[in-house]
Parts: structure tokens; sequence; C-alpha cells
């Protein structure tokens, strides 16, 4: 079968060694000796891309996850970055796009790197968040015959997760949603390997209740350390959020020994839960506060405009915390979203669900 023209291609190695695959036979034998995706095997020091078929289009194109996996002589952990679940959330997929174009992973001294810059294909080219209006991070475990979100997070299920041990799901605020760079962590027993997740230097590490369905409840199922990157907005690029998810997969490495480098040893504060201040009124929203800000008690996070006549609405946090989103949409009504803050307080998370608001 002819491998279709992918945006991202011209970027990586022309040397690696590209397959398309037959699924459905996921397996890791002899754990760390030999690894398989799909039909395919990945020996020491090779670096493939494993091209995993999800159906064909009405055009006759295919819809693929293209995985790129790469493995060191030694043996080691095994690291997934992901991007692109949402198609429309460009910033984590040119995080690992760039890592791939700055071949970081080519110089893995151990263990293996499975990087996916796009896992949504089809809603990256439309720029839209779902596939066919179905959330593919709503949809694990997954189901090959299920809808096309269904096929994707089976595969994801049964290729990819059981040969992973920790990595970072890359994802943005959704539209009118500007995130500060974050990493989220389950707030369940067992506890996420807090060195690791320290040591990325992610200045904001919040605990989050797991969503059903989604992509990381479905790794801790499975055993697997999978932290939630949360940067910028959906649609656009954020050079900052870029920068930051770049060092985070590098410290990960370098925590892990499998690139060279000096380890961190940092001491972020772990913050749990986290609420949203909404509007109480309908206007036009004006921001004070920036995402990344600390914010005390009762502080004003932005006004609304409601009228010429009327005095501007003050909306304020309700306990001390640090600004992990701001709305960035300005016409606003009765009960909008419009900052979101992970609580310093031991606060009982309100709303599950936050990337639908
Ligand atoms: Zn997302």
């Amino acid at each position: 079968m002819d491998s279709p023209t992918h945006f991202y291609k011209n970027i990586v190695s022309p040397e690696r060694n590209v397959v398309f695959v037959k699924v459905g036979n996921a397996q890791t034998i002899k754990r760390f000796k030999i690894m398989k995706i799909g039909d395919i095997t990945i020996e020491k020091g090779e670096h493939k891309l494993v091209q995993l078929p999800v159906a064909k289009l009405i055009n006759g194109e295919y819809v693929l996850v293209e995985v790129e996996v790469f493995r060191a002589e030694e043996d080691g952990p095994t690291m997934l970055f992901c991007a692109g679940m949402h198609g429309d959330e460009i910033t984590g997929v040119k995080i690992v796009m760039e890592a791939l174009e700055q071949k970081i992973f080519d110089k893995l001294k151990r263990g293996k790197v499975i990087a996916i810059p796009i896992i949504n294909e089809i809603g990256f080219n439309q720029s839209t968040r779902t596939v066919s209006g179905k959330d593919i991070n709503r949809c694990f475990p997954g189901n090959p015959k299920g809808s096309l979100a269904s096929v994707i997070a089976h595969l994801l299920t049964t290729e990819v997760l059981p040969h992973v041990d920790y990595g970072i799901d890359f994802h943005s605020g959704s539209v009118g949603i500007h995130n500060y760079p974050q990493l989220r962590i389950n707030n369940i027993a067992p506890s996420p390997n807090l060195r690791l997740v320290k040591n990325t230097g992610a200045s904001i590490i919040v605990k989050k209740n797991m969503i059903p369905k989604s992509f990381r409840n479905e790794a801790y199922k499975q055993g697997k350390d999978i932290f939630v990157f949360e940067g910028g907005e959906a649609k656009r690029l954020d050079k900052f959020a870029l920068e930051e998810g770049l060092k985070y997969i590098q410290r990960m490495l370098i925590e892990k020994e499998m690139l060279e480098g000096k380890k961190s040893s940092l001491t972020t504060p772990v913050l749990k839960g986290s609420y949203w201040v909404r509007s109480t009124d309908a206007g036009i929203f004006i921001p004070k506060a920036k995402p990344g800000d600390d914010l005390g008690r009762k502080e004003v996070v932005g006004t609304l405009d409601v009228g010429l006549s009327e005095p501007p609405v003050k909306l304020a946090t309700k306990e001390p915390g640090h600004v992990l989103g701001m709305r960035t949409l300005a016409l606003t009504n009765k009960g909008d979203a419009v900052a979101h803050i992970a609580s310093f307080l031991n606060v009982k998370e309100v709303e599950e669900d936050d990337e639908n608001k």
C-alpha cells in the first residue's frame, strides 16, 4: 500500500524506515527485548515511522495515526509524547514536531520514545477538535467497530499504551480560554511519579479528577504515568507554551537517564483541585489577571461592561490561587467561564470536565 503524503513528513529524518502496518497484534514480548507495534518489529538502534491505519475516506486517502518510534541500543523505559488528540490544538502538535525536527530523540541513550505529533489527523486538517463531531478523548478504551473517534482511541489503547511507561499528552485550552503551560496529574492513588513530574520544571502542577473515558483514565487503568500538558489556546500557536513543552520533554528524558544532561532538582508545589470563576451578568469582559498570576481571595480577575449608564461588574476569585487559564472572548453571558483558578487551599474540585467548561 502506498503511504499517503503527510503534513509533517518533510521534517523528520529522510533515512528513517517508513512502514504501513496491519494492526491487531500489539505486544511487547519479553519486555524491552522485542517491541512490536501492529505487525512491525522495532529493533535496537532503530527509528521507524509506523503508520496505523484508521479508515479509508471517500477520496480514497487513508486516515492514519503516524507513530514515530525511536529505540536506543541500551534497554530502558518507554516514554510517549503525543499531541493533536483535539485537532485544533496546534501548540502541542508543534511541540512534538519541534522535538522531532531538533532530533532530540535521535540522541536517545537508552530505552524508547514513541512520538505521535497528530493523533487526530482529520481534525487537524479541518481545524476542528473532534472527528465527525466525536471527541476522541471521551471514547477510550475505544472500539474497532465504533465511530472513527472510537477506532482511533482503540488503536492508542491496544497498539501504543501497552508499550508505554511514562509520557505527556499535549493539549491547549479550548477556543476562548488561554492556558498557562501546566501539567495535570491524577489525584487518586497510586500517586504518579511526583519526582518525575516535578523535575519537568513545570511551574504549575495540578491534581485533577480523571474524566471518564479519557486517555489519561485509560492510561491510569493500565498503570501508566501519563501527564496532561495544557498550554495556550486552540487554533493559536503559543510560543511560550511551545518552549516550555520542549523543556518538559527533555527534562523527563534526562530524569530517566535516557538523554545526556544535568538532572534538575525542583520543588514545584502540586496544587490540589481547581475551580472556575464565572460571569454573573452579560456584557463585554475586560480581563485584569493573566494566566500564570497568583491571586488572593476575592481578587478581581476582570470586569464586565454591562452598559453605558451602569458601573462595571467586578468578577473575583473565591479562594486564593494560581491562574491556570483566562477567557479571551469579549462577549460574555451570565454563567460563562472567565478564569480557571488552581487553588492553593485543599478545595474540593467542583467541576471535572474543564475542557468543556
Ligand atoms: Zn485538548
